[in-house]
């Protein structure tokens, strides 16, 4: 076996030189290769980039030399099996694909050419796979021992914890059901450890090897910001730092696309609408105009983007917060393809918080899965909120651990003389340095300065606590701030809550502190927004240590608030 594997590792290299052109293997695909062109399983998670393709396509072509014929490769996007297989081809490899495109006469040909032998690569959707009529195809593809590997691209769509959830996917388990000696390798550019353990169980990948490559990328700078006055920011954005460049912009919401798209035309900037309400042949223009034409920007839902190659992508911006750090990932990963530097840039409010709760809660589905993406929302806004390197959480969520990178050790120095360990609120220039520090995103290029919110979220967290045994029922945080700093309005005089021995007792703090806080505090998951009962506040576990002093809250000191309306505290 182990010359049968030296001789496989010889065979692999000769193909990546002799057909690719290309001098060595990258990262991890030399192992992937070897362990999948020997019949091995394999699941393989490698960012967007990192050169999946080759993965299977090496194996696919010294296998098939090996006489065990053709490879099999599910795609869930036409576009992307046309680009892979008009790439084959002009490198010589028999490739094809079978899709809704074609006429019967053109699956006839490829059908033919199948069974011929003559193919080294065949791209089908997951939906044909399932057919009756291709199943047997299979069938006597097998029986002549001439189905050499199943390759299943994009495998998180079988996962409904992945971003892109594709029931048909679920029918893949045929694969392995029915012909249980052909190899498979399975591959996604994201999968968080929910995402992955649901890929093993759902394609009953238990005993296939995992590559698990780093999903750092480096050039990629990952800013994000709070939301004033989001068009605005974005305006700004583009255009100090990416004018006549090419990005994507992501809007939660069709009407939001359209508008923004006309709002950025309006300003100069090339911009095209894109999302699944448009007709399918105007989308069609827009993407292609969008990968031709140079500097153009798309304004777009996440219908936009799976599959798009297009290498000088400069900017991927957030005008409204994702989902979850997974489809974040996925999202800014279409920027900087080429290696060059690119920007991450994202604006999140406290209403993209509500909402994005208020779609969980409302969603029809089970409590299970809503418990899930719930976590996985608190995952996203403690990346939001956070102080410290982005990049590492980032890489932290999918289970890494980021290397410092040069000029770490020197910048930790400078946070050590904290003149004032109670409170730092930047009044002496001094800064909390992020440690790991990636030099690459905005809190380690700026610090944020941060203020110590311990206080300011006590008294909120109490003041939930009064309102709720004093009136048995539960408030917004717009009725809970008001009790904080003692504003008078008709619901305190209403409930009598200028009695609770809470009231104003945050007089000091503004109305945007507070607010930050209950945007922290619902991030932690110390707080609950209930969409059911008119966004009112309630209490969870994580309040606990909060309000009994065991554990602070620091927060990123706002700058410029659109008035000037902070109160410092204690001057
Ligand atoms: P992914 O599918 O993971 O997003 P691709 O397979 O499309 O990535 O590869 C990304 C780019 O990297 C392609 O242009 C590919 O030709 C190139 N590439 C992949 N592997 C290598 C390698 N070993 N050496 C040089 N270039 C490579
Ligand atoms: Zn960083």
């Amino acid at each position: 076996a182990i010359t049968d594997s030296n001789a496989a590792a010889e065979a692999a290299l000769g193909v990546l030189h002799a057909t690719f052109g290309y001098d060595q293997f990258r990262g991890q695909q030399g192992a992937i290769v070897d362990h999948v062109a020997t019949g091995g399983d394999a699941l393989v998670l490698m960012p967007t980039g990192g050169g999946k393709s080759l993965c299977y396509q090496v194996p696919a072509i010294v296998r098939q030399r090996a006489g065990r014929g053709v490879t099999l490769v599910i795609s869930p996007l036409i576009a992307l099996m046309h680009d892979q297989v008009g790439a084959l081809d002009e490198v010589g490899v028999p490739a094809a694909f079978l899709n809704s495109t074609q006429d019967w006469s053109q699956t006839e040909e490829i059908e033919r050419q199948l069974l011929a032998g003559q193919l080294t690569l065949l791209y089908a959707a997951p939906e044909r796979v399932a057919t009756p009529r291709f199943l047997g195809l299979l069938d006597s593809l097998h029986a002549h021992g001439q189905l050499s590997l199943f390759a299943i691209d994009e495998a998180h769509c079988v996962s409904q914890w992945g971003h892109d959830f594709r029931p048909e996917y679920r029918q893949l388990t045929v694969l392995h059901e029915r012909w249980a000696d052909v190899p498979r390798i399975a591959l996604t550019a994201t999968a968080d450890a929910t995402t992955r353990a649901d890929i093993v169980e759902r394609l009953q990948l238990q005993d296939a090897a995992q590559f698990v490559s780093s999903f750092d990328r480096p050039n990629i700078r990952y800013t994000i910001v709070e939301k004033r006055d989001p068009t605005r920011q974005l305006l700004q954005f583009i255009e100090r730092e990416h004018e006549g460049e090419a990005g994507i912009v992501y809007c939660q919401s069709r009407k939001r696309v359209e508008e923004l798209a006309q709002t950025l035309c309006d300003h100069g900037i090339d911009a095209l609408p894109y999302h699944a309400g448009l007709d399918a042949a105007l989308r069609q223009k827009h993407q292609d105009r969008f990968l031709r034409e140079d500097g153009l920007v798309m304004c777009a839902t996440i219908a936009f983007g799976m599959g798009i190659d297009k290498p000088d992508v400069r900017f991927v911006a957030h005008i409204d917060m994702p989902k979850n750090i997974e489809g974040y990932y996925q999202e800014t990963g279409r920027a900087g393809r080429d290696g060059d530097a690119a920007d991450a840039w994202m604006a999140y409010g406290l209403q993209d918080v509500v909402n994005q709760r208020r779609m969980i809660d409302e969603s029809p589905a089970g409590e299970d899965f809503k418990a899930v993406m719930r976590g996985k929302l608190d995952a996203l806004l403690a990346l939001a909120e956070a102080t410290d390197c982005r990049r590492a959480r980032l890489l932290g969520y999918f289970g890494e651990t980021m290397a410092s990178r040069d000029g770490a050790d020197n910048a930790m120095d400078s946070v050590a003389g904290r003149a004032d360990g109670s409170r730092a609120e930047g009044q002496n220039g001094l800064k909390s340095v992020p440690h790991p520090y990636c030099g690459n995103c905005d809190n380690c290029l700026h610090p944020p300065d941060t203020w110590d919110a311990t206080d300011a979220a006590r008294k909120l967290l109490s003041t939930v606590y009064r309102v709720q045994q004093a009136s048995s029922i539960s408030f917004g945080a717009g009725h809970i701030m008001d009790i904080v700093r003692g504003k008078a309005s008709d619901k305190v005089a209403q409930y009598g809550h200028e009695q609770l021995s809470t009231w104003g007792i945050g007089s000091a703090y503004s109305e945007a502190q507070l607010r930050g806080v209950l945007r922290q505090l619902i991030a932690i998951g110390a707080l609950h927004v209930d969409a059911q009962a008119f966004n009112t506040l309630q209490l969870l576990d994580a309040a606990r240590p909060i309000l009994k002093g065991e554990q602070s809250v620091r927060l990123r000191e706002m700058r410029a608030a659109p008035k000037r309306e902070r109160v410092r505290q204690g001057r």
